[in-house]
């Protein structure tokens, strides 16, 4: 459409008096509209080649040429990864598009049971994974989206800790009657200068260590698009050599009392 849009700033001028900038932003926003639509139309145009490759490549045995078999693991596991990619890049453009989502009764703690699930299921072991819950108050939001941030941290949490470590997960109420819930590590941490940039899209530490091990470099990202819907803030304390704690704050305005029911499930 062809409507303006202005952003509006006050600062304070002299004595009583203030300023008030006005600035044409209207080219800025559909620019910011074309990156999206370009992210989200590569991201689906990628899709169906790549199911095919895959598809072809799953399909191989290399009976008579077994030296090919390290190669084609390689081709299954670098197409698996792109694969990976698109998916996170669709799943940032379809939070990007939404201006708010559903607001459900999100059951924390089938939430905690499912993380703890992934968990495991991820560290096959090699960590100690606990579980705690402080409260009795449950979130409003989408179950989808806000499972899906929790599990990209208690899956960083995962793969950036060394066997042997342990992740904790634990919800608990704030002073405010707010909730939170928190993922540590015992892991590798993260350098003071890098946890300003951390969440931006393909930011990663270490390029290469990070490469290795599976991530897309997209995570943290949906995770600070979830919360942003969900008007939550993310907290990162990191020590390099001793390990991380992510931590997601949700205001009052996002927390219920959990239901007969859900204790029952729990
Ligand atoms: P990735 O897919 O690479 O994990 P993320 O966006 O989830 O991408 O994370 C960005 C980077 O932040 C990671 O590459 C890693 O370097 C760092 N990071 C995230 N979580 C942790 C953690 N729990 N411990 C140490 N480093 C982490």
């Amino acid at each position: 459409d062809d409507t303006m849009r202005l952003s509006y700033r006050l600062i304070p001028y002299f004595d009583d008096q203030w300023l008030l900038v006005v600035r044409d932003v209207t080219k800025l926003m559909h620019l910011e509209q074309v990156r999206r639509d370009f992210v989200a139309n590569v991201s689906h145009e990628l899709r169906t080649p790549l199911t095919v490759v895959h598809g072809y490549l799953d399909l191989l045995e290399p009976e008579e040429k077994p030296d090919w078999a390290p190669m084609l693991t390689e081709m299954r596991h670098q197409s698996q990864r792109m694969t990976q990619i698109v998916e996170d890049l669709l799943t940032l453009s379809r939070l990007e598009a939404q201006e708010r989502l559903p607001e459900e009764s999100v059951s924390m703690a089938s939430m905690l049971a499912t993380l703890r699930r992934e968990a495991d299921a991820l560290s096959q072991g090699r960590h100690t994974v606990s579980i705690s819950d402080e409260t009795s108050l449950d979130l409003c939001g989408s179950t989808k989206e806000l499972h899906s941030a929790f599990s990209n941290l208690v899956t960083n949490a995962v793969r950036y800790t060394p066997n042997g470590g342990r992740i904790g997960i634990s919800l608990r109420d704030t002073p405010d009657g707010g909730l939170s819930l928190e993922v540590s590590d015992t892991g590798n941490g993260i350098p003071p200068q890098h946890l300003g940039r951390i969440t931006e899209r393909f930011y990663r530490v270490s390029t290469s260590r990070s490469r290795d091990s599976g991530g897309t470099g997209l995570g943290l990202s949906i995770v600070k698009h979830v919360l942003a819907l969900h008007q939550a803030r993310l907290e990162i304390e990191s020590e390099v050599g001793f390990g991380s704690t992510f931590r997601v704050v949700f205001g009052p305005e996002r927390a219920l009392e959990r239901s007969e029911h859900d204790d029952a499930l729990a």
